[in-house]
């Protein structure tokens, strides 16, 4: 989705659905695994001075790894965000770029049209939690074999104890 700055006059309003298949998952190692349901966007892209400002809320359902089972699950989210943006003069270079990037708080767009999909997924990446976890019991993997303990319960479970005292052990058991 790509919007050309120079054809906004006052403002321009997104308010659309993106489909399931819009989000492709390049890496499987990915924290964000797909969409579970279409992305609704509620976005205003406006002039503001010599910038731009896009600003929205962005909701829906992504598929993401818990972080301690490891297992997908669905999250859900609603997200207000706004960006500035700005179209960098022909003569500034890229590491000025990235240094007036910082210093105003600003993303710098290539040319005057901006690709809207590349900001939607950055702030669907920034309105994940820290830690993203599928339960809040969750019990994640066994240290000792890896099986999911919201599953099943393994053998090594008995035979450690308090969890200092079985790192003691195992680091005595590699040292012998
Ligand atoms: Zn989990
Ligand atoms: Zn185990």
């Amino acid at each position: 989705m790509i919007i050309d700055l120079k054809n906004i006059t006052e403002e321009l309003l997104v308010k659309k659905a993106l489909d399931r298949d819009w989000w492709v998952v390049q890496d499987e190692d990915d924290q964000i695994l797909g969409l579970e349901t279409p992305l609704e966007l509620d976005i205003k892209v406006s002039r503001a001075g010599e910038k731009y400002l896009v600003k929205g809320e962005i909701a829906g359902g992504v598929r993401v790894r818990c972080d301690r089972c490891l297992e997908p699950f669905r999250w859900d989210f609603k997200s207000a965000f706004s960006v500035y943006l700005v179209v960098p003069e022909p003569t500034t270079d890229q590491a000025d770029i990235e240094l007036l990037e910082e210093e105003m708080e600003v993303d710098f767009t290539e040319g005057e049209a901006v690709e809207l999909d590349q900001i939607i997924k950055e702030q669907v990446y920034l309105s994940l939690p820290m830690k993203c976890i599928c339960k809040d019991d969750c019990l994640g993997l066994c240290p000792g074999c890896g099986v999911n303990l919201n599953r099943e319960a393994c053998q090594c479970k008995q035979e450690t104890g308090h969890p200092a005292f079985s790192k003691l052990q195992s680091l005595m058991e590699n040292r012998g």
